[in-house]
C-alpha cells in the first residue's frame, strides 16, 4: 500500500518523554495480523530492532542462508521450528528499516491458516523475546517514527471498518492525506498572519503595523472553508457509521416482512401471530454507498402481559432512542389505532419515514394528518417487494443532499469536528476583537489557539491520553 506523505512537521513537539520513546522503540511485538479461523494463511507479524534476531531463533529457509543477512523486500520459503521439532512450512517476507510499514524492520510470517500453526507460531516469537502487540501498535509505530501524520493513522482504522465503498473512498482520500492537506493549506496561512502580527506587536514603537482590514479578510477566507469542511461532517459520519434505522410499528403491520425485503434474505422470522418479533433483529444494507443499519423491533404495544415480549417492547424503546432514522410501520389495509397514535407521540421527535405497508390490499387507514406527525410517507408492499427502491430513495435523500463525490475532503471524525469548531470559535474571537480595535495581543492569542487545535488534528501536539483513545479502537495486528 503506498501512502504518499502529507508534510510532516511533528517531531520537534512531542510531549513524550524520550525515555518512553526509546523504550517503545526498541522493544519488537508481535501479532496474528490475519482472521483467526480456518484460512488459507494466516499471518504472524513482528517489528522492532530485534525482529530479525528473534526469526532467526525459529525459522530455517530452505536456502540455508542466515536469516539476518536476507535482503530486504524478499520472501523465503522455509520452516517454524520448536527446538528440533517443525511446526510449520511457511513464507518470510522481510522489509528492513526504514522501508517498511512501521519505518522499523518488519518480519511477516505466512504460515498455513490454522489455529495451531499460527498460535504456535505467534507463541515462539514470545518465548524468544517479543512482546504481545496492543491493538493498533504497528500503525501507532508509524505514526510516531513519522512516516504518517494522525488523520492518516485513524484512516488505516477507518479502512478495515469500512461498511461501503464511499466509505472506503473517504478513509482512502484521508489516508493519502488529503485532510492533512486541506488542514495544513489553512494552517499555514495562520502561521503566516501570525508571524506578520507578532512582527507588528514586537516592533510597535517602529511604527511597524499591519493592515486589519486585510487581516480580517485573510482570516474570514480561513474561516469559510473551515466552515465549508465541517459541514461535510454530516453526511461524512453517515457514510462512516452508517445510519442507525428502527423499523417500528404495532405488531403484525409487516416489519419483519420489510427487513426482509430491505436485507434480501430472511433473517428476521415472520409470522401471523402479533407480537413474534420478540428480540431486535439486525441487517446492513448499502443505499448509493450510505450504509443503512437496519434495526427490526418487537411491536410497541402499551400493554403486555408476557414477560418476554416485555423485554423486546423494552428493547425496542432502547434501539429507539438510539435511531438516526425511524421507519414507521403502518398497516394501510386496516385503520389506525390507539396504539398507531401512541407510536406516533413516541417517533415524532425522531427523523421519521412512515412505510404504508400492504399496499396491495384495499387502502383503508385513512387520514395521516391525525397522526400529528410531519414525515414523508412512502406505500409499499413487503409481501410483492414493491415500492421498495421508492423507499431507499426517500431514505437516501433524507440524509444525503445531491450525490457525494467520493474524491472531495469528506470529514468523518468526530475527533476532528470538534477541533475545527475550536479552531472556528477561536477564528471568531480573533475577527471580534479586530472590529473592536482591540490590542493586537488579543488577535495573536487567538490565532494561536486556532493553530494549536488544526496541529492537533494532524497529530503535531499529541496528548498520550489522545493516542491511547485512537489507537485502543484499532484491532491487534494492524
Ligand atoms: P410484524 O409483526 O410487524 O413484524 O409483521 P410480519 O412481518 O410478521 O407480518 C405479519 C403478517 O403480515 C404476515 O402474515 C405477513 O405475511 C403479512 N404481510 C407483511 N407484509 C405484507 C404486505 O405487504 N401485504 C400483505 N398482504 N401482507 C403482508
Amino acid at each position: 500500500m503506498k501512502i504518499n506523505s502529507a508534510p510532516l512537521r511533528r517531531s520537534s513537539r512531542l510531549v513524550f518523554d524520550k525515555s518512553k520513546r526509546v523504550s517503545e522503540a526498541s522493544d519488537t511485538i508481535v501479532a496474528i495480523s490475519t482472521l483467526t479461523g480456518f484460512a488459507g494463511i494466516g499471518i504472524v507479524r513482528l517489528s522492532g530492532s530485534s525482529a530479525l534476531r528473534i526469526t532467526s531463533r525459529i525459522f530455517h529457509p530452505i536456502s540455508k542462508k542466515n536469516v539476518k543477512k536476507l535482503p530486504s523486500r524478499s520472501v523465503s520459503l522455509g520452516k517454524i521450528f520448536d527446538g528440533k521439532k517443525i511446526i510449520d512450512e511457511v513464507l518470510l517476507t522481510i522489509m528492513k528499516a526504514p522501508k517498511s510499514y512501521t519505518r522499523e524492520d518488519v518480519v511477516e510470517i505466512s504460515c498455513h491458516g490454522g489455529m495451531v500453526p499460527i498460535r504456535k507460531t505467534l507463541e515462539l516469537c514470545i518465548k524468544h523475546g517479543a512482546r504481545p502487540a496492543d491493538p493498533g501498535e504497528f500503525t501507532k509505530r508509524a505514526y510516531l517514527n513519522g512516516r504518517i501524520d494522525l488523520t492518516q493513522a485513524e484512516a488505516v482504522c477507518d479502512i478495515i471498518k469500512a461498511k461501503t465503498e464511499t466509505a472506503l473512498s473517504c478513509a482512502m482520500s484521508q489516508l493519502n492525506g488529503g485532510l492533512s492537506l486541506g488542514i495544513n493549506e489553512q494552517k499555514s496561512e495562520l502561521a503566516d498572519i501570525l508571524a506578520a502580527l507578532e512582527v507588528s506587536i514586537d516592533y510597535s514603537e517602529d511604527d511597524i503595523t499591519v493592515n486589519d482590514k486585510e487581516i480580517t479578510k485573510r482570516i474570514e477566507k480561513i474561516r469559510t472553508r473551515l466552515t465549508e469542511i465541517l459541514k461535510t461532517f454530516d453526511s461524512g459520519k453517515i457514510f462512516r457509521e452508517g445510519v442507525r434505522t428502527a423499523i417500528i410499528g404495532k405488531p403484525n403491520v409487516g416489519k419483519s416482512s420489510l427487513l426482509n425485503v430491505l436485507v434480501g434474505q430472511n433473517k428476521a422470522i415472520v409470522t401471523e401471530i402479533p407480537g413474534t418479533t420478540r428480540d431486535t433483529i439486525e441487517g446492513t444494507i448499502d443505499i448509493s454507498g450510505m450504509p443503512l443499519v437496519l434495526t427490526d423491533t418487537a411491536g410497541i404495544r402499551k400493554h403486555s402481559t408476557d414477560v418476554v415480549e416485555k423485554m423486546g417492547i423494552e428493547r425496542s424503546r432502547n434501539t429507539l432512542d438510539s435511531a438516526d432514522l425511524v421507519l414507521m410501520v403502518l398497516d394501510s389495509s386496516s385503520e389506525l389505532t390507539a396504539e398507531d397514535f401512541h407510536i406516533a407521540e413516541l417517533v415524532a421527535p425522531k427523523k421519521v419515514i412512515i412505510v404504508l405497508n400492504k399496499s396491495d390490499l384495499k387502502n383503508r387507514i385513512g387520514h395521516l394528518n391525525d397522526l400529528k406527525i410531519s414525515a414523508p410517507a412512502v406505500q409499499v408492499s413487503a409481501l410483492r417487494n414493491e415500492g421498495i427502491e421508492k423507499l431507499k430513495k426517500s431514505i437516501h435523500g433524507l440524509f444525503v443532499s445531491g450525490s457525494v463525490r467520493t474524491g472531495d475532503l469528506i470529514l468523518t471524525n468526530v475527533r476532528h469536528k470538534i477541533l475545527i469548531e475550536g479552531a472556528l470559535d477561536s477564528l471568531g474571537n480573533a475577527v471580534r476583537s479586530l472590529r473592536k480595535g482591540l490590542s493586537e495581543e488579543f488577535t495573536a492569542t487567538d490565532l494561536r489557539g486556532a493553530l494549536n487545535c488544526l496541529g492537533e488534528i494532524t497529530g503535531e501536539v499529541p496528548t498520550e491520553e489522545i493516542l491511547d483513545r485512537i489507537f485502543s479502537n484499532f484491532c491487534v495486528g494492524k
